[in-house]
């Protein structure tokens, strides 16, 4: 989808004129280490949507940054993880096929609570993603860090793991150190013409963020089995004289559990659909009418059939 920006001041050429570059970026790590708040704080948007809930991001979703000197792809993917389900498998799939494809991946770790130590995940997602593609370091979520001398043992012990390209303290939720990261993004990319038009923001149309918005909320107010049980799929877009009219069925595997998204009188269904609405009206710049269905759907994350139909796995 395309999004006219209006962040005031025009760009200016840069100084430099140096090449211009162009290119794919993967974001690459751990479940819920940071990768979509990493996105969002480089695209100045909240497209991806996150969630204390591992799992959040299923699908790669591509955000197109417009730099007066590069154009960056940055492709969020799920968090790659012990699988469980088909889901879970699909989701692996997904993330190492991103790194393999990109021209730089950003490798993304946070800081660990207590002893700095290096997570056994990232050892092993590293040597999974193998060493073809330049890689940047980014180290997340250093807010949570005091005592910031704590992090250099942390940061030489993971400078020890690979030749990385450059190693980035950040913190994606206050934007700290962000830019830094693109601009070494930017160096390693290859000399190219911009691929994408201006004011394009994603390869994906806004239905897919519909979907996404409205799983969002139901992230954020469910707990256990919930967050992985529910799909959401959007059964009719229309715009209709400056108005969106959208309607989306909530998938869940059992009835309990379609009882708890409803909640009492419908409160729950309610809250989220405001939630979710409010979402899409800030990403259209438009009025919308949403209506919410919740339907069991038993097993469709163990279906494959079912997994295809709801736009996950391949
Ligand atoms: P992903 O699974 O790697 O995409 O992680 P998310 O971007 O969904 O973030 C997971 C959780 O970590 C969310 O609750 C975020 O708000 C939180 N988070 C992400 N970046 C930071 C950060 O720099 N500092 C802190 N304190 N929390 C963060
Ligand atoms: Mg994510």
């Amino acid at each position: 989808m395309t999004k006219k920006r209006s962040t005031g001041k025009p760009s200016l050429p840069t100084e430099k004129n140096g090449p211009h570059r162009s290119g794919t970026v993967a974001i690459v790590g751990r479940p819920n280490v940071g990768k979509s708040t990493l996105l969002n704080a480089a695209l100045g948007e909240r497209l991806a949507i996150v969630s204390p809930v591992p799992q959040t991001t299923r699908d790669r979703i591509l955000g197109i940054l417009h730099r007066p000197s590069a154009e960056i792809a940055l492709l969020d993917t799920p968090g790659i993880h012990k699988p469980h389900s088909r889901l879970g498998r699909s989701l692996n799939r997904t993330a190492r096929n991103a790194a393999a494809e990109a021209d730089v991946v950003v490798f993304v770790t946070s800081v660990p609570m207590g002893a700095p130590r290096v997570h056994p995940g990232d050892r092993t997602l590293l040597a999974d993603i193998g060493k073809d593609v330049p890689t940047i370091l980014a180290v997340n979520q250093i807010d949570k860090i005091r005592d910031k001398s704590l992090l250099l043992p942390l940061l030489e012990e993971l400078g020890k793991l690979r030749d990385f390209a450059a190693i980035v303290p950040i913190s994606a939720l206050r934007g700290d150190g962000v830019d830094i990261v693109l601009d070494e993004v930017e160096k390693l990319l290859p000399e190219g013409k911009p691929r994408f038009d201006d004011d394009t923001l994603t390869d994906r149309p806004t239905r897919f963020f519909v979907g996404e918005f409205v799983r969002e909320p139901i992230l954020m107010s469910t707990r256990e089995e919930i967050p992985h049980a529910i799909a959401v799929e959007v059964v009719r877009f229309e715009e209709k004289g400056g108005t969106v009219h959208i309607d989306a069925t909530i998938h869940v595997e059992r009835d309990g559990q379609k009882r708890i998204v409803i909640g009492t009188g419908g409160e729950k269904l309610k809250a989220i659909g405001t939630a979710a609405r409010k979402r899409i009206e800030a990403l259209v710049d438009k009025k919308v009418y949403l209506s919410l269905f919740v339907r069991v759907t038993p097993d469709w994350t163990d279906s494959e059939k079912r997994l295809a139909e709801l736009g996950y796995g391949k």
